[in-house]
């Protein structure tokens, strides 16, 4: 098992679905990873918010053993988020980005924090993101990297700069047919990977997830779920358990990465059953190992006689 460490946004986030609405409630970038990635192996976040974040928020990390001395409190107000989704719940829509103590935050790592082996730059500001890169006293064996369109539109040159340093990149459909500025996504996933990143994640909603590694394809379909509440946060759940899958094994083969897919898959199907972090703070480890058997049987196919 491996330590893994994740620089990203800690949120108070607003989300209005066809099902329900909520208000100012744990979100962010790296709340979802780490609380995923805590299920397979060692989490530390690095991370800022403001004096007005609710200590149980904290607490709430720390009881799955997440490391949250890299979480800063500064002077001023937390990052927030709000955004709505349609009946279609592949298409966020942002209503409102405050960055708050993001706008003046430059992250600072620990010592023991600038040498782990695997390392995710979740979404946040792209600059923020090679700050953390540059702070490394070792190359880490897997670095990941996460982004949106709000990035993509306002900070390209420092996003392709970053890209050009990791060596994996998550990334919803829509935004990586518009970092490619390309319609076609396997087209797109092969442009992505010509910035730099060898390994490229499409996340895709409930269509799965397509993975492009060592130049060839690996599709994984999305869990039937009937009841879908709330996609907020899918996207990172599926990194940590894809990142904190890999890490759990410290190796990143094909095979290891195939059902890191399963895992990141996995842990996205439970997020979306309800809002924030609901669902995943009733989460069982026995449960996440009988949603992977499922996906097993989901995917199996007999070969032709
Ligand atoms: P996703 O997994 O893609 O659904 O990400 C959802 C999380 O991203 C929400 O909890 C938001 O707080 C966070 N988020 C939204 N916009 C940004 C942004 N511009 N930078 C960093 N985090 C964001």
């Amino acid at each position: 098992m491996a330590d893994l460490l994740v620089v990203g946004s800690v949120a108070l986030d607003s989300v209005a679905t066809p099902f329900g609405k909520v208000r100012e409630v744990l979100g962010g970038s790296a709340t979802y990873f780490s609380y995923s990635a805590s299920f397979f192996t060692r989490a530390r976040l690095v991370a800022a918010v403001g004096e007005d974040f609710p200590k149980e928020h904290t607490r709430l990390l720390e009881s799955r053993g997440v490391d949250t001395s890299g979480l800063s409190v500064v002077r001023g107000r937390t990052f927030r988020w709000s955004g709505e989704y349609g009946y279609d719940l592949n298409d966020a829509r942002t209503l409102d980005t405050q960055l708050n103590v993001f706008a003046e935050f430059r992250p600072t790592l620990a010592s023991e924090a600038r040498s782990v082996p695997y390392l995710f730059l979740a979404n946040i500001d792209p600059a923020l993101q090679l700050e953390v890169l540059r702070q490394m006293t070792r190359r880490p064996k897997l670095v990941a990297l996460d982004t949106m369109n709000f990035w993509i539109q306002g900070k390209r040159d420092a996003l392709v700069r970053v890209l050009g340093e990791v060596d994996v990149v998550t990334i919803n459909d829509a935004e990586a047919r518009q970092l490619a500025d390309e319609a076609n996504l396997i087209k797109a996933a092969r442009a992505i990977a010509a910035l730099g990143p060898r390994t490229v994640v499409v996340k895709r909603g409930e269509y799965g997830a397509l993975l492009l590694a060592n130049g060839g394809f690996f599709m994984v379909p999305a869990y039937p779920l009937e009841s879908v509440y709330d996609p907020t946060g899918a996207g990172d759940t599926f990194a940590g358990g894809f990142m904190g899958y890999l890490a759990s094994r410290d190796a990143t083969d094909g095979a290891t990465l195939r059902r890191a897919m399963i895992y990141g898959s996995v842990m996205a199907s439970f997020t979306v059953e309800d809002f924030s972090l609901n669902r995943l703070v009733r989460l069982t480890p026995a449960e996440v190992s009988e949603r992977y058997a499922e996906f097993e049987q989901l995917m199996r196919v007999e070969p032709v006689e």
